[in-house]
C-alpha cells in the first residue's frame, strides 16, 4: 500500500483516531493501521466508561486543559446526537482538610468554574450511601462526568471516514526504516507489505516501546484492576441521574454508577504492578484486589461492602516517570510524531490531543503549550 501523499496514524485508540479526524479536517489524505479492530477491548480506548473530570490538585495545566477538550466533547455529542460525555458530575470525597480536593477547589474557583465545597451534614442528606464519618468534606463539580470510551471512538471513526479516512484494522506494524537524512522512509507491517507516507504518527498506546523499539521510549506498563459489582440493596439510588462519579484521591479508588446491566464499577488509580501489553488474563482479577474494594466500600459507602455479583477487569496504564504525556516529534526523524504515555488518565483529553498532533503534524503552531509533553524531558534522567 502506498499513501505517498497521506499521512499514516498507527493505532486505533482515542488518540490514533482523533489526530486522523483533524488532520483529514485539515485537508490531508490520511490512513489508520491498527494490529486488532478500532476500537477494541485489549487497548486503553476499548473500555466502556472513562472519567472525565476537571480537579487535578493544585496542577492548574491538566484542569485548563480538560477545560479546553470540554467544548470538543459537547461538540461531539451535538454530531452524535448522544451523550458520549454523559456529565452526571464528579463528586471528590475529602479525607483531609488541606489536602489535593482543596487545593482543585482553589483553583476550579480561580478558572470561575462551578464547583460546590459539601459539608459532612449536606452530604449526608444528598448522598446517604455515603459514610460521611469518613469524610471531612466533598468537593462536586457538574461539568464532570463519564466518557462512553469505546462508543466515542466508534463514533470518531464514523465521522473521519465521512472526511475520507480509511481504517486498515489487522495490520500490526513491525518495522520502521529510518534513515538519518530522510526520516522515515517507510513502515512494513507483520506480513513485510510497505506502508509509506509523507508523515506517520504513532499512537500504540501501551504497545509504544515495542512499537518504537531503538527509539528509548521511557514508557512503563502497570496491571490495573477494576471491579464491576451489583449492589445488594437500593440499586435505583446509584443510577447516574442520582449518583455521579466518585473519587478518593487520598485511597486512589474511584468510581462510577449503575452502567452496564445494573452493575457499577470501582477502581484503584494508584500505579499496579508491571503489566505486559496484548491477550491473557484481562478477567484475572487477584483476591487482594477485591479485599481492597471491600475495605473501601466499608469504609466510605458501607452498604455495597457485601457485594456478592462480581467481575474483574484488568486494564493496563502506559506510564511515564511524571505521569505526563509523550507529544512530540520524534528525534532523527523529521516526519516521525508520537503521543502516548498517557498515564492513566489521557483519554479525556483525546480530542484536544488528536487536534494538537494534527496541528503538530501540518506544520502550525499549535495552541496546546507542549513544552511539558516533550521527549526530551527524559534525557539524562
Ligand atoms: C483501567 C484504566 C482506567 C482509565 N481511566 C481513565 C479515566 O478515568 N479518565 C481518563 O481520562 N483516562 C483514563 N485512562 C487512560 C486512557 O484510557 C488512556 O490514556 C487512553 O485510552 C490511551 O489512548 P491511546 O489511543 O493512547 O492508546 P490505546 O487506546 O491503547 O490505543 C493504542 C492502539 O495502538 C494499536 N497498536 C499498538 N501497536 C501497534 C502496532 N505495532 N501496529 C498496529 N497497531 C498498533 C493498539 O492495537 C491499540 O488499538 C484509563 C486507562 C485504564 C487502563
Amino acid at each position: 500500500m502506498s499513501e505517498k501523499n497521506g499521512v499514516i496514524v498507527v493505532g486505533g485508540g482515542i488518540m490514533g483516531v482523533s489526530a486522523a479526524y483533524w488532520l483529514a479536517s485539515m485537508g490531508k489524505q490520511v490512513t489508520v493501521l491498527d494490529q486488532y479492530d478500532i476500537p477494541n477491548a485489549l487497548a486503553a480506548s476499548g473500555d466502556h466508561l472513562r472519567v472525565f473530570r476537571l480537579t487535578y490538585g493544585k496542577d492548574a495545566f491538566y484542569t485548563d486543559m480538560a477545560l479546553k477538550t470540554l467544548p470538543l466533547w459537547l461538540d461531539l455529542n451535538a454530531q452524535s446526537g448522544e451523550k458520549l460525555l454523559q456529565q452526571n458530575g464528579v463528586l471528590d470525597l475529602a479525607a483531609t482538610t488541606h489536602g489535593y480536593e482543596e487545593q482543585s477547589y482553589n483553583v476550579l474557583k480561580e478558572l470561575k468554574v462551578a464547583v460546590q465545597k459539601i459539608e459532612k451534614a449536606e452530604l449526608k442528606r444528598q448522598y446517604p450511601m455515603i459514610n460521611s464519618k469518613a469524610v471531612k468534606y466533598a468537593i462536586f463539580h457538574k461539568d464532570g462526568g463519564m466518557i462512553w470510551a469505546a462508543k466515542a471512538v466508534t463514533f470518531l471513526v464514523s465521522l473521519a471516514q465521512r472526511k475520507g479516512v480509511k481504517f486498515r484494522p489487522r495490520v500490526k506494524i513491525a518495522q520502521i526504516l529510518k534513515d538519518k537524512k530522510e526520516g522515515i522512509k517507510g513502515i512494513k507491517d507483520e506480513h513485510g507489505h510497505l506502508h509509506t507516507g509523507e508523515a506517520y504518527l504513532f499512537a500504540g498506546g501501551m504497545w509504544t516501546p515495542e512499537l518504537l523499539k531503538g527509539m528509548n521510549i521511557p514508557i512503563k506498563v502497570t496491571r490495573q484492576y477494576q471491579l464491576y459489582l451489583r449492589p445488594p440493596a437500593n440499586r435505583g439510588r446509584y443510577r447516574p441521574e442520582h449518583f455521579p462519579v466518585f473519587a478518593s484521591h487520598s485511597t486512589g479508588f474511584y468510581g462510577f454508577p449503575l452502567h452496564l446491566h445494573g452493575f457499577m464499577k470501582i477502581g484503584d488509580h494508584r500505579k499496579g504492578p508491571p503489566g505486559k501489553p496484548g491477550p491473557g488474563s484481562e478477567t484475572d482479577l487477584p483476591p487482594a484486589f477485591e479485599k481492597k474494594c471491600r475495605a473501601f466500600l466499608k469504609r466510605f459507602i458501607p452498604e455495597l461492602t457485601n457485594f456478592t455479583e462480581y467481575e474483574g477487569h484488568v486494564c493496563h496504564y502506559d506510564n511515564t516517570k511524571d505521569d505526563d504525556f509523550i507529544m512530540d516529534r520524534l528525534p532523527d526523524a523529521p516526519n516521525g510524531y508520537v503521543a502516548a504515555g498517557f498515564s492513566g488518565h489521557g483519554f479525556k483529553f483525546g480530542p484536544l490531543v488528536g487536534k494538537t498532533m494534527a496541528e503538530l503534524i501540518i506544520g502550525g503552531k499549535p495552541e496546546l503549550n507542549l513544552h511539558r509533553f516533550r521527549l526530551g524531558r527524559f534525557k539524562g534522567r
